[in-house]
């Protein structure tokens, strides 16, 4: 019997009791899975960084630490933390960012707020450029970044990535490392965050960068707020540089109440709802995970402690 402590939120356990328990059934592993086990007894933990539990030490035996969410910087810098670290990748949680993105890039691309928000009466055609005339960056192409970049291109955008380690991905312009970020941005109308949040990411959008987008560029963030210098994005869709942002995530969160993002006209805040873990998929993951790891099989999606995802 496989020891499985559920170490996420009390208010998750109710849907992914059964997710789990059926998801190891399918993968033919017998586990004892609940939310208090001792801790020496414990074999895999299935956890979310906002959990209560922060000290791994006690958990002597533990095999990994299998991550509900596709973030990992809430714990990935746990000092306490030795296990081998898994974080979610599913295709719903992959989907769900897709759909988002595309969403928001379609909103700014058609200029539909121009509609939305005029008052009765207002009759001001503007017809939008097609999509092979407009020019998207998007910064990180893991598995979301990647997703959503191709289905960028699916629907006619001139696309660009950009990646620590070089890629090559059809249809993208790709680029790499630190050379390549500002060629990546270059006259970008449109940039899309999907990296990770960790040192070598911070504030990676600044005002230096903001200034190598077209004018009147979009900007849209679902990846992380640290990734954003937000004085100088403030800055930027002031001066015009930048016309819209929409963000997903921030620094603190829930944004505070006395942030200049929630009055700005020109920025749509969303409250870090881009694409949600479902159980029902994450608990394949992880039971995937659950059965390599008694397999004597590498886990999959391991992070990198290291490099912080
Ligand atoms: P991932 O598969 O680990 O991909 C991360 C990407 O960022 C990779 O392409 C990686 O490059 C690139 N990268 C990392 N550090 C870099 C650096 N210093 N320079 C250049 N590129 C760098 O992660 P993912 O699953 O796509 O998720 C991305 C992020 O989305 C997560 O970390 C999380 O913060 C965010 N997220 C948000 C929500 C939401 O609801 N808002 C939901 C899920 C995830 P390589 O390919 O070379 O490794």
């Amino acid at each position: 019997m496989v020891n499985v402590l559920f170490a996420a939120q009390d208010a998750r356990w109710p849907e992914y009791q059964d997710a789990l328990q059926d998801a190891f059934r399918d993968a033919g592993i017998k586990v004892h899975l609940a939310r208090g086990i001792d801790a020496e007894a414990v074999d895999y933990i299935v956890y979310a960084p906002n959990s209560d539990l922060q000290d791994f030490a006690p958990y002597t035996r533990a095999k990994a630490v299998l991550n509900l969410w596709a973030g990992v910087e809430g714990i990935a810098r746990n000092p306490t933390l030795r296990l081998p670290l898994c974080r979610m990748v599913d295709p719903a949680l992959t989907q769900g960012m897709v759909e988002w993105v595309t969403g928001h890039v379609l909103r700014h691309h058609l200029g539909m707020d121009a509609h939305i928000m005029a008052s009765p009466g207002t009759w001001k055609p503007k017809a939008p450029p097609v999509s092979w005339d407009r020019q998207i960056c998007v910064l990180g192409l893991g598995e979301l970044g990647a997703a959503c970049a191709k289905q960028l291109v699916q629907l006619g955008f001139r696309v660009s990535g950009w990646s620590r380690s070089a890629k090559d991905i059809s249809g993208l312009q790709c680029y790499w490392g630190e050379g390549g970020l500002d060629e990546a941005l270059k006259g970008a109308e449109v940039v899309v965050l999907l990296l990770p949040d960790t040192p070598a990411t911070t504030e990676i959008m600044n005002a230096k960068r903001f200034g190598l987008l077209a004018e009147g560029a979009f900007v849209i963030n679902p990846g992380r707020g640290p990734l954003i210098d937000d004085a100088a994005l403030i800055d930027a869709l002031d001066r015009g540089q930048i016309a819209h942002a929409t963000l997903d995530v921030f620094r603190t969160e829930p944004l505070p109440q006395e942030h200049p993002f929630w009055h700005h006209p020109q920025v749509t805040v969303t409250p870090h709802i881009a694409s949600e873990t479902r159980a029902h998929w994450s608990a394949k993951t992880i039971a995937e995970n659950v059965r390599r790891g008694e397999a004597g099989e590498p886990f999959l999606h391991l992070v990198d402690r290291d490099l912080g995802y």
